[in-house]
């Protein structure tokens, strides 16, 4: 049984909130390089990169979780167009559909 790697995440937090809705879904997770950045005292653990691996036999199955995981954090962050109420993925800066700028409150 080997492990594959499934992701690297930018900080630990987010490492291990993905690595606990994967493991809900019944799938094992090692997280790696969160120890290392530790060790190395100049770098804060936080803005490390941490990778999740899985076993190479359920990684199409965490793929999908880490898909549908992704896809819920998008929607969180989803901004509504005040010019034609259209939604909006939080990584645009103008409306996809009229190019509206995007309002900031
Ligand atoms: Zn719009």
């Amino acid at each position: 049984m080997s492990l594959v790697k499934l992701c690297t995440c930018i900080t630990a937090l987010d490492a291990n909130m993905l690595k606990g809705f994967i493991e809900h879904q019944g799938i094992a997770v090692q997280t790696r390089g969160e120890a290392l950045a530790g060790a190395i005292g100049e770098v804060p653990v936080n803005e490390s990169q941490v990778s999740l691996w899985v076993k190479d036999s359920q990684l199409e199955d965490a793929q999908s979780i880490y898909n549908k995981y992704m896809k819920q954090m998008d929607s969180d962050a989803e901004w509504q167009c005040t010019h034609c109420k259209e939604i909006n993925p939080e990584s645009f800066d103008y409306c996809w559909q009229c190019h509206e700028e995007r309002s900031s409150k």
